[in-house]
């Protein structure tokens, strides 16, 4: 117990060199947090353990690792070689350099969010985008809200709470992170009436739910799965065409809607925000940051008349885009609009990405590390888009003896090498894949260096 008296106090502790410079570095609420925590486990583990006091230069370790671990933050950039060019869990979109400049600029001065500059009074944030969505996609009126499962439920909500909703069963999808239509129906106060089988749903099916309670049709993009084999299912056109002659709405739910036509890249053709609405949808509603490649935003495009009844609607203050997205969001849409979106947008680039430059790629890879070997595999494009299809590329691959170990040591570089970011790689065949088409560029000598130090550790 006598030993117990040789433990520092939190002040002695402040005043070693050390102690002064944690101080500096973290600010005196928590550097003292730190020591006291510090000095509560060496006194338990004293008494419980009875493990020798330690000396004050451990102590002083132990009160420093406390205060990185405190600090360090968990969102932080990662390398993505795993060749899935919308990854949800690794932020879907990259932004394009204006975007991201005119987040800088909106972020770090005032601006005109919603003022107006003619008037010298109160704007509409709703403005920004909505020129640019209706130019580009020739809708009467556009709105822009938090992201897309917010745009469904104000949709709904604002439009059919109380009424019929007619859905297709082989629409009632879930996106991932628990989203699902069915839910969302529910929280909207709208009443889900299923129609047709899994595999298929005839034109009839629909007219026949069609009553004096029902005020729309939902169709929901099959975002994240397939149906193939015995199926069919009228076209959006042939849907609002019977929904019109019962003065019933249509919302189409794209997902992530594509502005380019996806099928010129050697993929399945996604659906397009244009296309919807030309069919006759009355409100369209997709991702910012799906193929969109912007930011996270839900969009809703169609009828002015119901765009406003959704602006007026009370959750839509609460589903309001921020500034830092609707700057992004505008700068991502300008590329469309002036035709640069595939030279300008990074999911672009990554996707009409030359095959022969991915192998180049790899090959360079390869011989920096004089390591491994390069194969013809598959990158897809994920996040919601285009299930099961892929576009072919060339990857470096290795061969090692535990690849889940070899995975995690690639995630976690960050934490034991400096400078060398973590990398997400997969694994196919028990091989490890390292795809350049995710890569970008100027992280190439992070990636080689990361890759260099894990493959030297035993
Ligand atoms: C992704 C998706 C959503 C949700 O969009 P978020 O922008 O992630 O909120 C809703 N519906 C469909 C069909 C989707 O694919």
């Amino acid at each position: 117990m006598n030993d117990l008296r040789s433990l520092p106090s939190v002040d002695a502790l402040l005043e070693t060199n050390f102690g002064k410079s944690y101080l500096g570095a973290y600010g005196h609420t928590l550097t003292v947090q730190a020591i006291r925590e510090t000095l509560a486990d060496a006194r338990s583990a004293h008494l419980e353990l009875e493990t020798k006091i330690p000396d004050q230069g451990k102590l002083l370790a132990d009160t420093e690792r406390k205060l990185r671990s405190w600090t360090s933050p968990t969102l932080y950039p990662v390398i993505n070689a795993s060749g899935v060019i919308l990854h949800t869990n690794l932020g879907r979109a990259p932004l394009s350099a204006d975007a991201l400049q005119s987040v800088q600029d909106m972020g770090s001065q005032y601006s005109t969010l919603e003022f107006d500059m003619e008037k010298g009074a109160r704007g509409s944030r709703l403005e920004h985008a909505h020129q640019t969505l209706t130019r580009l996609l020739n809708a009467e009126a556009a709105l822009v809200v938090n992201n897309n499962a917010s745009a469904v439920l104000l949709m709904l909500k604002a439009l059919t709470s109380g009424y019929k909703v007619v859905i297709a069963r082989s629409q009632l999808v879930e996106i991932g992170g628990g989203f699902r239509i069915p839910d969302v129906m529910l929280q909207s106060g709208a009443e889900l009436v299923e129609v047709g089988t899994t595999n298929r749903v005839h034109l009839r099916d629909y007219v026949q739910a069609f009553d004096a309670e029902t005020e729309a049709v939902l169709r929901a993009h099959r975002s994240n799965f397939a149906i193939v084999g015995f199926t069919t299912e009228p076209t959006l056109k042939e849907i609002a065409q019977a929904a019109r002659n019962q003065g019933l709405y249509v919302f189409d739910d794209l997902g992530s809607g594509a502005l380019l036509d996806t099928a010129q890249y050697g993929l399945k053709h996604e659906p397009m925000v244009q296309e919807s609405l030309a069919d006759g949808a009355d409100l369209v509603c997709f991702s910012g940051d799906k193929l969109l490649g912007g930011p996270q935003a839900g969009i809703i495009v169609g009828r002015a008349d119901l765009i406003e009844r959704l602006k007026s609607h009370p959750l839509a203050r609460a589903v309001r885009a921020d500034k830092m997205a609707l700057s992004a969001l505008s700068a991502t849409l300008l590329h469309y609009l002036k035709g640069e979106a595939e030279e300008k947008i990074p999911i672009w680039q990554m996707i009409a990405a030359p095959l022969e430059e991915i192998r180049q790629r790899a090959e360079f890879w390869q011989k920096a590390l004089g390591r491994g070997e390069v194969i013809a595999t598959q990158s897809t494009v994920g996040g919601g888009s285009l299930p099961g299809e892929s576009l072919p590329t060339f990857a470096l691959t290795f061969r090692v003896s535990h690849p889940h170990k070899f995975l995690a040591g690639l995630r976690t570089s960050s934490l034991t090498v400096s400078h060398s970011p973590s990398v997400i790689a997969r694994i196919q065949e028990e091989r490890i894949i390292l795809d350049p088409r995710t890569v970008f560029p100027h992280q190439e000598e992070d990636l080689l260096k990361t890759l260099a130090s894990v493959l030297e550790t035993p």
